[in-house]
């Protein structure tokens, strides 16, 4: 049976859900040793524990280790299970990590699916909705997928408690994508949400955003959300070009000022602005498994994350692809994947 090590390079969850999207896609059984031991708390934690589960019921998969804390499963798929599923991560675990896992396969299937998932929906260090609704689907559209996802309500980070909806429709091969230039910007928006916290919180965001990035103020909206959710705080800001819509996102935390939050994500987008390349860090990370699985691409970025190079060693071990990653000036990066 194959054996991947969950320690190599940063030894994250990334290696956990990609090495399961790929035994779903071979329907090829796989232990995964040591995972996350390169994390301070190692071993799956809620979330990851729900991506296995997620894995499990649609691949009617047979697993053993499936628990909280668990550093070693075995993952042994039988089929690959359209139609509807549901997938609760409980807490504010990510429910977009857990669609990613399963999403590859679900490509794959013999007939569309239709999920509902249950948790976070914005939480900090995973891909929030509005990065996937704006950024991530559409670029997946573009190598020929039909998928669409809806927030019927937002699960802010802690509480968690939202729930979105994916619709999936077979395409069982995905066109190559080459993402190059990012080509004139067509739009610029700051959003800060704030949910069941005061105003101000959000309007001191939209100051501090605004004095890094020195856009119109039209571009500068607040969203101040009451009722069912606990409480939590996002800076959203989308930068919309001709080839791609890049997402950055800064996540309030209490004993963290609202200026620290808005003050970081915007010189994230002013840093992605002054690269001139159309993918930023993590939307870079993200495209390499779908990329991998058309069997060749090519992006532009920004400088590659450790996620991103992991990632890319396990791609090139688990689907033998080549991959190489080229410094082409200061501030931008080509990654190019092929056979
Ligand atoms: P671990 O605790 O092991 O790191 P994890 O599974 O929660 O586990 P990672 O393996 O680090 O997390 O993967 C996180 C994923 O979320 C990466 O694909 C990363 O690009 C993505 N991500 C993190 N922050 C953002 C963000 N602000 N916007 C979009 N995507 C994000």
């Amino acid at each position: 049976m194959l054996t991947i090590d969950g320690s190599v390079g940063e030894g994250g969850g990334q290696i956990l859900r990609t090495t399961l999207s790929l035994s779903l896609i071979a329907q090829t059984p796989v232990r995964i040793t040591s995972i996350r031991k390169g994390r301070a708390r190692p071993g799956l934690m809620r979330q990851h524990l729900t991506s296995v589960q997620a894995a499990a019921a649609v691949g009617r998969a047979e697993v053993t280790g499936a628990a909280i804390g668990s550093q070693e499963i075995v993952f042994r798929p039988t089929a690959i299970v359209p139609g509807a599923h549901t997938f609760r991560v409980g807490s504010a675990g990510s429910t977009m990590l857990v669609l990613q896992t399963v999403l590859p396969a679900l490509l794959r299937a013999p007939g569309p699916s239709s999920l509902t998932l249950e948790g976070g929906t914005h939480n900090p260090m995973a891909p929030p909705f509005d990065f996937l609704e704006l950024a991530y689907l559409p670029l997946l559209r573009r190598m020929g997928t039909e998928v669409a996802a809806t927030l019927v309500s937002p699960g802010f980070y802690p509480a968690g408690g939202g729930v979105a909806r994916v619709e999936i429709a077979p395409a069982p091969a995905l066109a190559p994508l080459e993402l190059l230039e990012r080509g004139e910007i067509r739009g610029r928006r700051v959003v800060a949400t704030v949910s069941n916290l005061p105003r101000h919180v959000a309007m001191r965001e939209l100051d501090a955003a605004a004095a890094v990035l020195g856009w119109a103020p039209e571009c500068f909206r607040p969203s101040v959300l009451t009722g069912g959710h606990g409480p939590g705080n996002v800076v959203t800001i989308a930068v919309e070009s001709e080839h791609v819509t890049e997402v950055f996102t800064g996540f309030g935390e209490k004993g963290v000022l609202a200026e620290t939050v808005a003050t970081k994500v915007a010189e994230e987008a002013r840093d992605y602005l002054a690269a001139g390349v159309p993918v930023g860090e993590h939307l870079a990370d993200q495209l390499l498994l779908p990329i991998a699985l058309a069997g060749r691409g090519a992006i532009r970025t920004v400088r590659p994350s450790s996620h991103t190079t992991t990632h890319l060693d396990l791609l090139r071990n688990l689907l033998g692809i080549r991959a190489s990653v080229e410094q082409i000036s200061e501030r931008a990066w080509h990654i190019e994947i092929g056979r």
